[in-house]
C-alpha cells in the first residue's frame, strides 16, 4: 500500500509518520516542495500534479487552516486549504481509485444545546474556519471518492503550543487564572487520532462499506476551566512550584474573540466505536499522559 501523507509536520501530521508507517510505503509532505513534490494546499495545481505523481492508494491529509480566528479576515485562504482542496484531492482519489482520509471538526455544528452531536445532525458553523472545514467536506462527500472523514475536537499533542501548556506557564507566574467554564468538549490527544486513523484505514480497505463520516474524540467531557483545574492539580501532585492560588470560571461572553466559538462540542463517538470495534479511552488518559512529557516525569 502507497500512502501520501499531507500536512506531516502538523499535531495530527507528526503522529500520522509514526502510526501510518508500518501499513506500507509512507510519502509525507509538508507545505514546501521536496524532490519536486508540493504539499502545498494553497497550490491547487500543484497538489493536483504531486499526487498524479506519487499515484498513492492512500492520501490521509492532516493538512487545514486551522487559524480559527485569523480566518475570519482571511477567508480567501482557508477556503482554498480546507475547502478547494479537499475537491482537487477527492477528484484525484476518485480517478485513482484511492481512498482519501481527512480530518473535520465538532465546528462544523452550531453548539446549541448538550447533546453530543451524531453524524448527521444538521451542520451550521459559527465561524469561518467551521464553514471552510464544512465545505471541504461537502467537496469530498460530492465527488463520490472512497472515504474516511473523521470529525474530532480539543486537539493537543505534546508537541508545540497547546492549551495545557499555556495554563502551566500562565500558573507558574500568576495567583489568579480567568478560564472559560461554559465551553465543553473533550481534549483528544494527537495520537490517540493517528492511532484510529491506522486502525481504521487497516479495515476499511478490506471493508469499503465502512466509508464515510466519523465522530472521533476521547470519552468523556470537561469545560476548559475543568480542564486547566486537572492540569493544574496534576502538575502540584508531581512537585512543579505554582503560584496560582484561583482559578475563576468566566463565560465565553466574558472572553470576546474574532470568531465565535460553540458552546456545545461533545461528540458521539458510538458509531466509530461499533463500526470499527475500537475503544476510546477518556480524556484524562491521554492528557496525563502528554503533561508527564511536557513536566519530564
Ligand atoms: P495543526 O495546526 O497542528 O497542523 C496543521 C498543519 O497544516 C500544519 O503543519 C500547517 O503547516 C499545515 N498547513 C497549513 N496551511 C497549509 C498549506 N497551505 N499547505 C500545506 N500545509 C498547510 O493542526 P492539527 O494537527 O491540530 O489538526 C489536524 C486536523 O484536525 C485539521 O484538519 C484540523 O482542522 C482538525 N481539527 C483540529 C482541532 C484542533 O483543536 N487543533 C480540532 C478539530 C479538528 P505550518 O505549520 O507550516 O503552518
Amino acid at each position: 500500500m502507497k500512502i501520501l501523507l499531507l500536512g506531516k509536520n502538523g499535531q495530527v501530521g507528526w503522529e500520522l509518520q509514526r502510526s501510518l508507517a508500518p501499513l506500507g510505503e509512507l510519502i509525507a509532505l509538508y507545505r514546501h516542495p521536496v524532490d519536486g513534490l508540493s504539499g502545498d494546499l494553497s497550490d491547487l495545481d500543484a497538489l493536483r500534479a504531486t499526487i498524479r505523481q506519487v499515484n498513492p492508494d492512500v492520501i490521509v491529509n492532516a493538512a487545514a487552516y486551522t487559524a480559527v480566528d485569523k480566518a475570519e479576515s482571511e477567508t480567501r485562504l482557508a477556503d482554498r486549504v480546507n475547502g478547494e482542496a479537499c475537491r482537487v484531492m477527492a477528484e484525484e482519489a476518485m480517478s485513482l481509485g484511492a481512498w482519501l482520509i481527512h480530518y473535520s471538526t465538532d465546528y462544523v455544528f452550531s453548539g446549541e444545546g448538550s447533546k453530543p452531536w451524531q453524524e448527521n445532525d444538521a451542520v451550521a458553523p459559527l465561524n469561518h474556519y467551521g464553514a471552510s472545514k464544512l465545505a471541504g467536506e461537502q467537496a469530498i462527500v460530492e465527488t463520490g471518492c472512497k472515504h474516511l472523514i473523521f470529525r474530532t475536537s480539543w486537539v493537543y499533542s505534546a508537541r508545540g503550543n497547546n492549551f495545557a501548556k499555556t495554563m502551566l506557564c500562565l500558573a507558574r507566574d500568576r495567583e489568579s487564572l480567568n478560564v472559560i467554564a461554559d465551553q465543553v468538549g473533550a481534549p483528544t490527544g494527537a495520537e490517540l487520532i493517528a492511532d484510529v486513523t491506522a486502525l481504521a484505514i487497516q479495515q476499511v480497505v478490506v471493508r469499503p462499506v465502512l466509508a464515510g463520516i466519523y465522530h472521533l474524540a476521547a470519552a468523556g467531557e470537561v469545560s476548559w476551566h475543568g480542564y486547566a483545574n486537572h492540569v493544574i492539580a496534576f502538575a502540584r501532585l508531581q512537585g512543579e512550584a505554582l503560584a496560582v492560588k484561583v482559578v475563576n470560571p468566566i463565560d465565553t461572553t466574558a472572553y470576546p474573540t474574532p470568531a465565535r466559538r460553540p458552546l456545545n462540542s461533545r461528540l458521539n463517538t458510538q458509531k466509530l466505536r461499533d463500526n470499527f470495534s475500537l475503544h476510546l479511552p477518556d480524556w484524562q488518559s491521554g492528557v496525563t499522559r502528554m503533561l508527564r512529557e511536557v513536566l519530564n516525569k
